[in-house]
């Protein structure tokens, strides 16, 4: 199974299972994700999710190289309505897929009426920031490590642009402009993680804080986390989110332009992760 789900008294575990590729997400396991959390919501037993990752790795990001990589496969869409992006061209194509399995899936999730947990180990990076940045909380172990390199791709960050928001401006352009890796305790300093725990207690640690939670009433979390995410909203993150997604599909048109159709700017899952190595 891509993501497995476990119901461990009032807390549903979801947990990426792609270990081999380190978790690199897919359309298949963004369904699949979509699936479980809404199982998750629908059973009444459920209180608290948690979204883990198997292996060394949380996420290395969306899967732009493995053999079971499925850009061009239809789904049944959930998240936006808008139609099929199989069988459409250019700007038209990408707009339409990453308006569902990226921007429109993780705004879903980070609506989802209970709380969510993310816990977070070894590699967090790009896509995978997105997973981790609309659970409610983050909790890391200490080898976890971050970083949003996209901009060598002359993209302005990831689809689901929340960075000034969850890392403030400063923080978020030298994470943009730098590529670079950032440890969770940096993270932890600027503001984007509740806990930072050694990595053996991880599992541990996530599940005490998600049965502490699980005590609450759900009506009460429920409009908790609306009253918070509303409150974000105000601040500008979903309008914010919306103008920064035109540059950032201006970036992926402007990349095919120059390239002869390649919207990734001549980079592929090798090249950055080698350029991630160096820097
Ligand atoms: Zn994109």
């Amino acid at each position: 199974m891509t993501v497995e789900y476990e119901r461990r008294g009032p807390v549903a575990v979801v947990t990426m299972n792609r270990p081999e590729y380190r978790n690199a997400q897919n359309s298949a396991m963004t369904y699949a994700l979509d699936a479980a959390f809404a199982r998750a919501v629908d059973d009444p037993e459920v209180k608290v999710i948690v979204l883990a990752g198997a292996g060394k790795h949380f996420s290395a990001g969306h899967d732009i190289g493995t053999p079971e990589r499925d850009v061009d496969v239809s789904f049944d869409r959930k998240a936006v309505l808008w139609w099929d992006h199989v069988g459409a061209e250019g700007g038209d194509q990408r707009f339409a897929r990453e308006s569902e399995v990226y921007l429109g899936m993780c705004r879903r999730w980070r609506e989802i009426p209970k709380p969510t947990i993310a816990s977070v180990q070894g590699a967090c990076i790009a896509g995978a920031l997105m997973l981790a940045w609309v659970c409610d909380m983050i909790v890391a172990s200490d080898d976890a490590f971050f970083a949003d390199p996209v901009v060598r791709m002359g993209i302005p960050g990831v689809e689901y642009f929340a960075h000034p928001w969850v890392l403030g401006p400063r923080a978020a352009k030298e994470v943009l402009f730098t590529g670079e890796r950032f440890t969770a305790q940096q993270a932890k300093e600027w503001g984007m993680l509740n806990r930072v725990v050694p990595r053996a207690d991880l599992e541990t640690e996530t599940m005490a804080l998600a049965e502490k939670i699980a005590v609450m009433p759900r009506m009460g979390l429920a409009l908790a986390k609306k009253a918070v995410n509303q409150a974000e909203d105000l601040m500008g993150l979903r309008s914010g989110m919306d103008s920064v997604f035109g540059l950032h599909h201006f970036a992926h048109a402007h990349n095919a332009e120059v390239s002869g159709g390649d919207s990734l700017g001549g980079q592929d899952a090798r090249s950055m992760r080698d350029a991630n190595r160096t820097s």
